[in-house]
């Protein structure tokens, strides 16, 4: 039996945190006043560009994909949830949503498409891009305004939008500073180019894209809702190529880590202490000898479903398992716990089911030298050093006799980095790798040897 010494329950509201001045009726993601000055910009550009002359047959309306894209190093199932919809309800202090439901705000036009977790860490690291969801012309854009508003009373946003054949338009706001795409207005588009960085520029309390569609450039107020359902009255049915479904529930992620994340208060960036490394034995830091913290992130809890955790050993049976049932409904919820760490060396996974999906992460106790299962049952310490290992960046590789040898450097995927020539047994190697287990092996032989980069 492994005693759970503490159980962290930390609960995050997708659409803002609660101490900041969200958006309302009051505080709208685009005011009255900014939505007739971009749209004036958008009408003066469209004549100067004589992309009103493009003859009058009625073009289809466009068909959208999903407006953000995360990096490719971004393995996390997920990234992202809805956070406010369009209010459908225009009798003020009345909402509703396109689904009948409440996910929205009064006097809302646009979409509002939080991403999650580490919102702020994303946007430090470019993690979640806006991508144009059709094809299109860009027919205004705006860039250099500051990006980490935590208030929804803050002026100038980062924003482009894009003029589709049918003459509707796309705005695309909030983005982050010095992101905005370098193509001038009058430069067209295709269906997921980047347009730009998930930002919390203008009047937002978080990073989240604004995603608002009107049906007509001319008409400022001629906005739609491109999520079709009963309660939508603004158009006769989806403007989305798949139509994401109202509720998403699932597990977006599962990670392990040497201590707690820290979730300062905004603006500040996540520190997020994840590691797919753990020594044997291991000590984090405010945690209990041999324990770690393994984290779950859930999107759209829905009340009692129960959250399966396991721990699996490197031969994939089960090492310990854990349940969580959700006492709530919630758009997310992160929770994090303090697991005792296996005791054998080897390559071990952590995984997360929810509502039938699955999320899972690998991780190391141990030099990882030792003999277990799979890759590292070829590893060889004795052969040549890698040192220090971890590392996080240089790195020396040495050799027991003097031969000029060629190593190769390979990513856990077997993915070949480079090659490198040893003089005299030895080379000092710098290389910029992102954190993760690499493997280097002398040509020829089977000799392997593991480097971490932390
Ligand atoms: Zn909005």
């Amino acid at each position: 039996m492994h005693k759970i010494i503490t159980s962290v329950i930390l609960l995050f509201i997708c659409s803002t945190l609660s101490f900041s001045q969200e958006n309302s009726s009051l505080n709208p993601c685009i005011s009255e006043f900014e939505n007739d000055q971009i749209m004036k910009e958008v009408q003066e550009n469209v004549k100067r560009l004589n992309l009103d002359q493009l003859g009058s047959t009625k073009r289809a309306r466009p068909s959208f994909s999903w407006p953000l894209r995360a990096i490719d190093s971004w393995k996390d199932a997920s990234y992202y949830c809805i956070s406010a919809n369009v209010d459908q309800n225009t009798t003020t202090g009345q909402i509703q949503d396109w689904n009948c439901g409440t996910n929205t705000y009064d006097g809302h036009h646009g979409t509002d498409i939080s991403i999650w977790p580490f919102n702020f860490y994303k946007l430090d690291n470019d993690i979640v891009e806006v991508v144009a969801a059709a094809p299109g012309t860009i027919v205004a854009k705006h860039d250099g305004e500051f990006d980490k508003n935590c208030n929804a009373t803050n002026p100038n946003a980062n924003y482009v939008v894009i003029m589709h054949t049918d003459k509707s338009v796309a705005v695309y706001f909030h983005m982050k500073k010095n992101s905005i795409t370098l193509k001038d207005v009058g430069a067209t588009v295709v269906v997921g180019e980047k347009l730009g960085i998930v930002g919390s520029s203008g009047s937002s309390s978080g990073p989240h894209l604004h995603f608002e569609v009107k049906t007509d450039f001319s008409n400022s107020t001629s906005y739609i809702d491109p999520f079709y359902g009963t309660c939508n009255k603004l158009t006769d049915a989806s403007w989305w190529i798949n139509q994401k479904p109202y509720k998403e529930t699932g597990v977006v992620r599962a990670s392990v880590h040497t201590t707690d994340i820290v979730f300062p208060t905004c603006p500040g960036t996540e520190v997020i202490n994840e590691s797919h490394v753990y020594s044997n034995p291991f000590q984090g830091a405010g945690l209990s000898p041999g324990y770690a913290k393994f984290y779950m992130f859930l999107r759209d809890e829905v009340t009692n479903l129960n959250a399966d955790l396991k721990i699996l050993n490197p031969d994939k049976s089960v090492f310990t398992t854990w349940t969580y049932t959700s006492a709530s409904d919630s758009k997310n919820k992160t929770m994090g716990y303090s697991k005792k760490l296996p005791t054998v060396d080897g390559k071990y996974t952590f995984v997360v089911t929810y509502n039938n999906t699955t999320s899972s992460y690998d991780f190391t106790v141990g030099d990882g030298n030792t003999p277990t299962t799979g890759i590292y049952e070829s590893l060889n310490e004795h052969e040549f050093l890698v040192y220090p290992n971890p590392s996080r960046g240089n790195f020396t590789i040495e050799l027991n006799d003097n031969d000029q040898q060629s190593i190769e450097l390979t990513d856990d995927l077997g993915n070949t980095i480079g090659t490198y020539n040893l003089h005299e047994g030895k080379n000092v190697i710098t290389e910029k790798l992102e954190a993760g287990i690499y493997f280097i092996q002398q040509k020829n032989t089977n000799f392997i040897q593991k480097l971490i980069i932390e």
